[in-house]
């Protein structure tokens, strides 16, 4: 059964009217939704018996059932919730000077498969439907009610496991929720979708008429060392992508991030940056360079680069006016790369009985220690 947050504002007035019943009952219920951000059906006081009863045999209320919650010296918090088909999937809420922001998984694994990332070492199962994403947020910020009354999530990104351009139709779906301006109201321009650079969706988001923000996970400059690490460059190398990131911006006129993750020995020399540098020369003004410093994840044998040559390539695209950040890190102490919880997760059920290392004993009890101190907070 799907859930409540699966609907659109006008999903739900279709639904009303399918029933009989005003247009304005949907606003209402919109409103205990995304302005009361009540947990349940019953707490919608001023709907009649008569509307909330099939509501509530025809959709579930939260899709969520939180596993482990996880907080790390920085406040990041991460949170594993299992699905009704007993799927796990993690989000993460970060805070900045500029607000809070929430990470969120759109898909249950990720068939593009780049070899640094340990979510797409697990094949894709099923897409995420669009109230299951709607869900993450709706939960964080219940728990930002409960926990710190007056913070609102303020930023989203969706970054977290899975492609969402191979999940489109409910994404772009999450994305009107939880814009909509009688809802949460997130602000367009403070979301923001990553890509690993499906070139034919990036045409068809330039066209959607929404101001959300664009990040390509580019990894490196030229078609050899991106297609070594990521396999979806060989269905669309840098040329096609840049093809369609060119039609992006002359749509949108928006800025695009690129994101480079800086392993070391792979992508991170002086002649990949300025390679870089000759790539985004023609759209200096409208490119923004995002460095992460490579996370280790157990699945793989790749190195973060050495502080000193990532302050080389630093430099190097600051001299030639690259616009570009080293980004900050997030929740170092739990495991903050994007699918690693849930992959320790899961390869502790597959394990069960095998010996663990020092590092895993280490990390199990930050895991009890971290839990301890949420429950009492
Ligand atoms: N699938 C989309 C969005 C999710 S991944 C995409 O690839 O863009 C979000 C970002 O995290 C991507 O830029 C991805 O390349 C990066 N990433 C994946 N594994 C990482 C790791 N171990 N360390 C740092 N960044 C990582
Ligand atoms: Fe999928 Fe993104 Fe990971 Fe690549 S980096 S495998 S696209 S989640």
């Amino acid at each position: 059964m799907k859930s409540i947050y699966s609907l659109t504002q006008e999903d739900l007035k279709d639904w009303m009217i399918a029933q009989g019943e005003k247009n304005y009952r949907a606003d209402q219920i919109w409103q205990w939704l995304y302005r009361q951000h009540v947990g349940s059906f019953e707490e919608m006081t001023n709907i009649p018996k008569k509307i909330l009863q099939p509501l509530s045999e025809n959709f579930v209320f939260s899709p969520l059932k939180t596993e482990i919650v996880q907080r790390a010296q920085d406040k990041t918090t991460k949170f594993l919730f299992e699905l009704h088909d007993h799927a796990m999937i993690e989000t993460v809420l970060m805070y900045h000077h500029y607000g809070v922001s929430v990470c969120v998984t759109t898909q249950i694994g990720c068939n593009i498969g780049c070899k640094f990332c340990a979510s797409g070492l697990i094949p894709k199962v099923r897409d995420l439907e669009t109230g299951e994403i709607v869900a993450q947020i709706m939960f964080i910020q219940r728990y930002l009610d409960q926990h710190e009354p007056g913070t609102k999530v303020s930023h989203i990104v969706v970054m977290g496991i899975g492609e969402p351009f191979d999940n489109y139709e409910n994404v772009m779906n999450f994305l009107r929720i939880v814009n909509s301006d009688k809802g949460l109201a997130i602000g367009a321009r403070h979301i923001t979708v990553s890509t690993s650079g499906l070139a034919p969706k990036i045409r068809q988001f330039a066209r959607e008429g929404i101001q959300v923000n664009l990040a390509v996970s580019l990894h490196a400059p030229n078609n050899e060392t991106r297609s070594s690490i990521m396999k979806i460059n060989r269905e669309y190398p840098i040329e096609e992508l840049f093809a369609a990131i060119y039609e992006y911006i002359e749509i949108t006129n928006r800025r695009v991030t690129f994101e480079y993750i800086m392993i070391d020995g792979v992508n991170d020399t002086p002649q990949h940056a300025k390679e870089l540098v000759a790539l985004l020369k023609p759209m200096l003004k409208l490119s923004y360079v995002n460095l992460i410093p490579y996370n280790p994840v157990l699945e793989n044998s790749f190195e973060r680069s050495s502080a000193e040559n990532i302050a080389k390539f630093f430099d190097i695209l600051m001299k030639n006016k690259v616009n570009c950040v080293v980004r900050k890190e997030h929740g170092t102490d739990i495991e903050a790369a994007c699918g690693q919880l849930r992959s320790q997760y899961e390869r502790k059920k597959r394990e069960k009985g095998r010996p663990r290392t020092k590092e895993e004993i280490r990390q199990a009890s930050n895991l009890r220690r971290q839990r301890k101190q949420v429950q009492q907070s």
